[in-house]
């Protein structure tokens, strides 16, 4: 079924989802952007779903839009999740549906399931001691990506050995029991991802790099495809499940 879709924010990403949404078969109603944005008096009523890719000061409150709105959105800006409770409670009281992901690249939650193997299996062996680090385009505002922070809260919920995330450089030596999370600015990287566990003998690394946007695009126009029609708050690990069965190791 052909989708009409709102895209909230056209930037990098608004531009990406559009094209893929279009090679899918869907239309583009209405793009929101400075100084045309999304608001609670706006004309929707044919659209089917929302799209948002802004910042994460203005994420938020396009969430408390389109819910007052009634429709329901797929949300791919990062830098918000602290308060994904809060959400979950409007998108309940809403009645309508919210899908977000740190990052919608099948290839990334592919990624993610093998980080939450490799944490739990490693943990068996003391002298692997787990590091994050991440690299991105000098445009990206967030920092450590979103991205990380969601693999970095797998590395935590699978250790028995670390229980804080440290994401600014140590203040002198690193304690044990904190997961150091690195982050690089530069150029146009489009994402890189590395998870490691280092050993005196050896260093394990698992890494993820997205060649470009476009999967991140697809993967927010599957989680709209998926969405329309549900109620609650979903991410994209719940998508994944309801597609693929349970893809856990
Ligand atoms: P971008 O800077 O290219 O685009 C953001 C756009 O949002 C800009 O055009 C800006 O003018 C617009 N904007 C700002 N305030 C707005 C508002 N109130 N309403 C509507 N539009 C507004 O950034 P981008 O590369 O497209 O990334 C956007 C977000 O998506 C970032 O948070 C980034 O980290 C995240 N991201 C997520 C994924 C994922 O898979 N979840 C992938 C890539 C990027």
């Amino acid at each position: 079924m052909p989708l009409k879709l709102g895209l909230v924010g056209y930037g990098r990403m608004g531009k990406e989802v559009e094209k893929v949404a279009h090679a899918r078969g869907h239309v583009v109603l209405q793009t929101y952007d400075v100084p045309h944005l999304l608001t609670p008096d706006a004309e929707v009523g044919d659209i089917d779903v929302f799209i948002e890719f802004t910042q994460p000061d203005v994420a938020l409150a396009n969430i408390e839009i389109a819910l007052k709105l009634g429709k329901p959105i797929v949300v791919g800006t990062t830098g918000w999740h602290q308060h994904l409770s809060e959400v979950e409670d409007k998108v309940k009281r809403a009645g309508s549906g919210l899908i977000y992901a740190s990052n919608f690249s099948i290839g990334m939650n592919i990624f993610f399931r093998l980080t939450e193997f490799a944490a739990r299996l490693l943990d068996n062996f003391a002298e692997y001691d787990p590091f994050l680090h991440e690299a991105h385009h000098r445009g990206k505002l967030d920092s450590p990506s979103g991205t990380a922070v969601s693999l970095a809260q797998l590395v935590l919920a699978n250790s028995s050995r670390k229980t804080e995330l440290l994401t600014s450089p140590p203040a002198g030596k690193i304690q044990p029991h904190q997961l150091h999370v690195s982050s690089t600015r530069s150029g146009a990287i489009p994402g890189m991802h590395s998870v490691c566990f280092d050993s005196e003998a050896d260093t394990i690394e698992l890494k993820h790099t997205a060649r470009n946007r476009s999967g991140f695009a697809l993967g927010a126009v599957h989680a709209a495809e998926w969405i329309v029609g549900k109620q609650g708050l979903y991410s994209m690990a719940d998508l994944l499940d309801d597609r693929f069965g349970n893809l856990k190791l």
